[in-house]
């Protein structure tokens, strides 16, 4: 016990010194590579989506609601001329309407949560992280695990041909574009694999990352996790009116044992529903006043769509043990930065 307790310590020490002190493993050679891998894997996101009908959107960096669907982590506030504001833990909320405006569209933003101390330990977290986020008018959550795949794919593909060569020799990586369509795994079936497996999930939680992890590193390829219960995911992910419980919505899983790396959905659009989605998982919607008039004004606001972190894409592409060297100066949950 005591060994482990020691072991907490001198990883978390370590990634303190590690965060605060970037500047001096920012210039060795490998990590010269991974920020080459991770500009080319934004090249070839836009070259993509710009290519396939997307409008690159600004995206707000604070606002007077943002994503409450955080799991566990905390909202950063700032006082914004005598009103508490909330720095974007992700800007979901502001995608809608502009894809009603431009029918496909992205942010590319930095978001903060507050994550856990506990977080650290994943390998997954930054308090700090950029996301692509990405919305679709009229679409179903279908069409967007369509996006999606086509998308990881392009930009696999483009940092494989542009950087493998050196992938392989500086970091000992090898990437292989595995070609869509991936494999899709509902809900209950994912649930029923990693008990299989030996991880312990209860059915109608979200998946714990100890089974997701298991998941990613059994199946050999990117796959899709379908269909999430009510009550795991935020008020936006739309239950499916014909199968009560059930919402329209996705994650997108690396192989290998990397894990999550987007998550998605059909957006829940109908104002008396959001309402009450909001209740049920203890928002209150006095607070969303714009976002309810919004869907009231622009209804039937119909889109889909997701978010993938940049990060943990150039920790997969790079195959390296944390998201926090896939960043200079990373904020690491939990942990303040040595001054
Ligand atoms: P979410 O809406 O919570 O699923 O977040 C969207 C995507 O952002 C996830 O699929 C991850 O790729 C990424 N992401 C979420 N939280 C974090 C975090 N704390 N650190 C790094 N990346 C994250
Ligand atoms: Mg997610």
């Amino acid at each position: 016990m005591e060994s482990l307790a020691g072991d907490r310590d001198r990883f978390l020490s370590f990634l303190r010194e590690w965060a605060s002190r970037s500047w001096r493993w920012a210039r060795e050679e490998r990590y010269r590579l991974v920020f080459r891998v991770q500009a080319a894997a934004l090249r070839a996101a836009r070259e993509y989506l710009d290519s396939h009908g997307f409008t690159e959107v600004l995206a707000p960096i604070v606002g007077p609601v943002t994503d409450p669907g955080i799991r566990g982590a905390k909202q950063a506030t700032i006082d914004f001329y005598g009103y508490e504001y909330k720095v974007m833990s992700s800007a979901i909320l502001y995608k809608q309407y502009m894809a009603a405006s431009l029918g496909r569209m992205y942010f590319l933003s930095p978001n903060i949560r507050l994550e856990p101390l506990d977080s650290a330990f994943t390998g997954r977290h930054l308090a700090e992280f950029y996301q692509l986020d990405l919305e679709i008018y009229g679409a179903s959550y279908e069409d967007a695990m369509r996006v999606a795949e086509e998308l990881l794919y392009h930009i696999v593909k483009s940092v494989r041909d542009e950087l493998g060569g050196e992938l392989e020799r500086i970091l000992g990586r090898s990437l292989e574009p595995v070609r869509p369509p991936y494999k899709r795994l509902s809900y209950p079936e994912a649930v029923k694999l990693a008990r299989e497996l030996g991880c312990r999930q209860p059915m109608g939680a979200e998946i714990r990352w100890e089974c997701e992890k298991v998941l990613s590193a059994h199946i050999g390829e990117p796959f899709f996790i379908t269909e999430y219960p009510r009550g795991a995911r935020g008020f936006y992910d739309r239950e499916d009116p014909e199968r009560p419980g059930v919402l329209l919505d996705f994650d997108l899983i690396y192989p290998e044992g990397f894990g999550e790396a987007a998550s998605g959905a059909e957006r829940e659009y109908e104002p008396a529903r959001v309402v009450a989605r909001m209740r049920e998982s203890g928002e209150d919607p006095a607070k969303y006043r714009w976002y309810l008039e919004m869907l009231r004004e622009l209804y039937p606001l119909k889109t889909a769509g997701f978010g993938i972190g940049v990060e943990r894409l150039t920790r997969y592409l790079c195959g390296l043990r944390g998201v926090w060297e896939a960043r200079p100066y990373p904020k690491i949950p939990g942990i303040a930065p040595t001054p």
